[in-house]
């Protein structure tokens, strides 16, 4: 099973549905679309 998270970005309209290496690829990196520093609480676990 893998744990998939909502990404909604807190500077763009963004949002797209990740799994969990995704989720840390974005935490180093930033938003795929606007680049902004993103945190944990940009995300919400999927059930
Ligand atoms: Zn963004």
């Amino acid at each position: 099973m893998t744990t998939r998270f909502t990404f909604d970005c807190p500077h763009c309209q963004a949002t797209t549905i990740v799994d969990e290496g995704m989720r840390d690829l974005l935490l180093e990196d930033g938003c795929i679309l606007c680049e902004t520093t993103v945190s944990m609480a940009a995300f919400d676990r999927t059930t």
